[in-house]
């Protein structure tokens, strides 16, 4: 299995790198998965919107006031899957990506250090797309078969009171049944 991945890039993705990154503490294993979900601008999908923002890319004649607002954040997710089930990678998941913020999982904080993190595009208010969870699946097993991943989580559980995704709809039971070592008791931080 090992050839899918180089680098921490997994071959199966499309490629589209971020500069938001920092390399990861060399101590410091990925042995935590966090789901997110996006959408950009809010509730809307399929536009390159989640793309320029984790690019740095949002243009200085963007015309939407709310997503001009964003372009001085410095934010990336290791992966971002879109609403066909299209599935991009931003950051090598060898290196931290800046997704999960101030939170703290079984005690330890700043959970981007042993984290990989995985954007939906989606909602907190509507169900995520069948073939989303299908590419989240195979994606969650091939981390699982090269990296030391322990759980699965999500972003709210990290951060309870300051994140909500991926959101009372984001069906835990499918990964549950897939195998997948799903953790989602909320974390005192
Ligand atoms: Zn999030």
């Amino acid at each position: 299995m090992s050839a899918i991945w180089h680098r921490g890039w997994w071959q199966a993705a499309q490629a589209l790198p971020s500069p938001n990154f920092s390399a990861r503490p060399p101590q410091e294993k990925v042995s935590l998965a966090v789901i997110h979900n996006i959408s950009l601008p809010p509730f809307e999908y399929g536009s390159d919107a989640v793309a320029a923002l984790f690019t740095n890319t949002i243009r200085d004649d963007e015309p939407d006031p709310f997503l001009r607002g964003l372009q001085d954040l410095r934010v990336s997710s290791h992966f971002f899957i879109r609403r066909n089930g299209a599935t991009l990678q931003c950051v090598s998941v060898d290196d931290m990506a800046f997704h999960a913020g101030v939170s703290s999982f079984r005690g330890r904080s700043a959970c981007n250090a042993f984290s990989v993190g995985i954007e939906l595009e989606g909602c907190d208010f509507e169900p995520f797309a069948p073939v989303q969870y299908s590419a989240l699946i195979t994606l969650l097993q091939a981390l699982c078969a090269h990296y030391p991943i322990t759980a699965v989580t999500g972003h709210q559980h990290i951060a309870p009171g300051r994140k909500s995704d991926p959101g009372h709809f984001f069906d835990w039971a499918r990964l549950r049944n897939a195998g997948l070592p799903v953790e989602t008791a909320f974390q005192a931080a």
